[in-house]
């Protein structure tokens, strides 16, 4: 009880090593950590809620560690205290991660007024997605004024980063039309800012012109209503070129929302998170189950032979799970 008043002090008062501690503890799986975890974020929680919460997506190689450690340092110089957590569904599937351990923005690490965190690795995606807002909720409590939560891919699952953050911000490359196609409708969805990145050298001209096609494309889309349209804007991360114009359109996002648009969408997030935290749990027993266990092989060849329907199949393996 003691260590967790000790650690949530140390938290409080922004001390590096505190933070890590506290990370890694609602990360932990384990009961008891989880236990320890429960009273340390009852502790922080009166003292978070406090950051611009923004989300940074797209696919492997687009420039996502290069555009955060141009904005963290952006924002660093600005006088901003900037967290970056990771959430890497990779990790998940393979135990590997696209996101990586390279050195990624090392000079951004180096700052004091920022702080990185990797991807968790628990489990499940719900464990991942879990840790990822109680680290949040640590990094908020120790000051933080600016969490960046950085993924890859958009929309796969029900738990999304986009359900964790106030700004979703996309990052793309420039394409040709015939791919503009392919990423549109995902990105509609939940992106409120895009930006072209790698606008710079031979590439900067097709970047502006994708950059035109797909605010054309929104336009339509979004024609005749009030709702915010996403602003598709260019980018260097490498030459740190129009990262500040990205920014103010993150922030232009927010102020669109406002406080009221800001506070309803966060708490209309922690009960879809709820519910998609208690779908992946019990997806997760399902999955491991004993008594599923017995009956999943020989149902799922009755199946597969055609012997056994796959309704009454279904009913098989929801009795054995409630036995
Ligand atoms: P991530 O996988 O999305 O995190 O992408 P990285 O940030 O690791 O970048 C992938 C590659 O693209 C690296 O070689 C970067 O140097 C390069 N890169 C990133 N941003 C830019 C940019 O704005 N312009 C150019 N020309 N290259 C970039």
């Amino acid at each position: 009880m003691t260590d967790v008043e000790a650690l949530a002090d140390g938290v409080l008062a922004a001390e590096r090593s505190a933070i890590s501690r506290a990370i890694t503890l609602v990360e932990s799986s384990r009961n008891d950590h989880r236990t320890a975890a429960r009273q340390l974020l009852e502790k922080l929680a009166p003292h978070a809620g406090g950051a611009v919460r923004v989300g940074i997506s797209g696919v492997p190689g687009v420039g996502k560690s290069t555009f955060i450690e141009a904005l963290g340092t952006y924002l660093v110089d600005e006088g901003h205290r900037v967290g970056v957590l990771a959430v890497d569904p990779s990790s998940v599937r393979t135990g590997g991660s696209v996101l990586g351990d390279k050195t990624r923005m090392a000079n951004l690490s180096t700052r004091s007024e920022a702080y990185i965190r990797p991807s968790p690795s628990a489990g499940t995606l719900g464990g991942v997605a879990r840790a990822t807002v109680q680290a949040m909720t640590v990094l908020e409590a120790a000051g933080f004024d600016v969490v960046l939560v950085e993924t890859v891919g958009v929309g796969q699952s029900e738990i999304t980063v986009a359900g964790m953050v106030d700004t979703f911000l996309f990052l793309t490359l420039a394409r040709t039309g015939d791919q503009l196609q392919g990423i549109k409708k995902g990105i509609l969805e939940i992106a409120d800012v895009i930006a072209v990145n790698k606008a710079d050298g031979s590439r900067e001209q097709e970047a502006e012109a994708t950059a035109k096609d797909l605010a054309g494309a929104l336009r339509l889309v979004y024609a005749g209503t009030s709702t915010w349209v996403p602003p598709v804007l260019t980018c260097s991360a490498l030459e740190r070129r129009g990262i500040d114009t990205v920014w103010n359109r993150i922030i232009r996002h927010r102020e669109f929302l406002g406080k009221r648009g800001v506070d309803e969408k966060r708490a209309q997030q922690q009960l879809d998170f709820m519910w998609a935290l208690v779908r992946d749990e019990l997806d997760h027993r399902l999955r491991t189950d004993a008594d599923v266990a017995a009956v999943r092989a020989e149902l799922r060849d009755d199946v597969l032979s055609g012997r056994l329907p796959a309704v009454a199949a279904a009913d098989r393996i929801l009795q054995a799970y409630d036995a």
